[in-house]
């Protein structure tokens, strides 16, 4: 098991480094993003993967953003205009997806990880829009969709699940109690606004007092600009008892694609982790716009002590 080395890291107040953004890297890599080139380019994938965990990231994360089987639904009216019209193969390729991006991460860390112990996350996001709360299903529905998309990447020998852009606190509830119940080792990430608070409006202590009592592993924040983390960041970790991260993203959502900017390069990226790690944060990596550089400037934060 690759996550007992990180967990033992992590309850030993070490510091561990997640990887940066993938889908952003495949189209900063001048490659489109359809179908999230697992089956049609598998080695672009695993290559990014891999000049992540040289970069020095421990945890690498699967290139599995809303791979599941609602958000190939969601094009159609219903059923029967989906079977009128749509791709055949639409009930299983989500699945089928899913698993082939736990494997490339796993081929991956054969290739470029040199013995070093890195994780591989099963990375998924909410199930309906990740800015949307106000989309998502019930729990009851939340909890049987998850149940059957983490089974997949368990099977396919993912390390833990890394439930991230999360918008609420019943439908991470309802995905961490299923990781939980299957065995699974289970980061929660949020992305918050600028007030530091999670899209419903609920505020972190709210989030860790319903997460904490179920078996949470970790409580990170991603997907929102530097300075939005930061206020995150400032209200999660007075409550947080457990190992809490942060991702931010850098440049602007340009939908359905992203822009990138130069206002966070590499050392300046550096400095704003290193602040968080000042704080108390001990996962650190990139969301959208980030790249393999960024995660090597992080890499030096692994070695220096919490307390400079
Ligand atoms: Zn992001």
């Amino acid at each position: 098991m690759s996550y007992q080395a990180i967990g033992n890291k992590l309850a030993a107040g070490g510091t561990v480094i997640l990887d940066g953004a993938i889908g952003t890297e495949i189209l900063r890599r001048n490659v489109t993003w359809a179908d999230h080139q697992l089956a049609s380019r598998p080695e672009f994938v695993r290559g990014i993967h891999e000049d992540y965990i040289r970069a020095g990231a421990d945890v690498i994360s699967t290139n599995s953003f809303q791979l599941c089987r609602r958000a190939l639904y969601n094009h159609f009216r219903d059923e029967v205009h989906r079977r009128q019209i749509g791709s055949t193969d639409l009930d299983d390729r989500a699945n089928e997806l899913l698993a082939a991006s736990v494997r490339l991460a796993i081929e991956a860390r054969a290739h470029a990880a040199a013995g070093r112990p890195v994780a591989v996350a099963a990375a998924i996001t909410t199930l309906e829009w990740c800015f949307r709360p106000d989309l998502a299903p019930s729990p009851e529905q939340a909890k049987r969709e998850y149940r059957e998309i983490f089974q997949v990447v368990k099977d396919a020998g993912a390390d833990l699940v890394l439930l991230e852009t999360l918008n609420s606190i019943s439908e991470a509830r309802a995905a961490l109690e299923v990781a939980k119940s299957l065995g699974l080792p289970c980061w929660t990430s949020f992305v918050c606004d600028e007030r530091g608070r999670l899209f419903t409006g609920e505020t972190m202590a709210e989030m860790v007092a319903a997460l904490e009592p179920l078996g949470v592993d970790a409580i990170l924040l991603n997907c929102a600009p530097p300075g939005d983390i930061n206020a995150g960041m400032k209200e999660l970790l007075p409550h947080a008892r457990v190992a809490t991260g942060a991702y931010p993203h850098i440049g602007r959502f340009d939908p359905p694609e992203w822009m990138f900017t130069d206002e966070y390069p590499p050392a300046r990226y550096l400095q704003v982790a290193s602040s968080w790690k000042q704080m108390g944060a001990r996962i650190l990596g990139g969301c959208c716009g980030t790249t393999p550089e960024h995660i090597a400037a992080l890499a030096d934060l692994r070695e220096r002590p919490a307390q400079a």
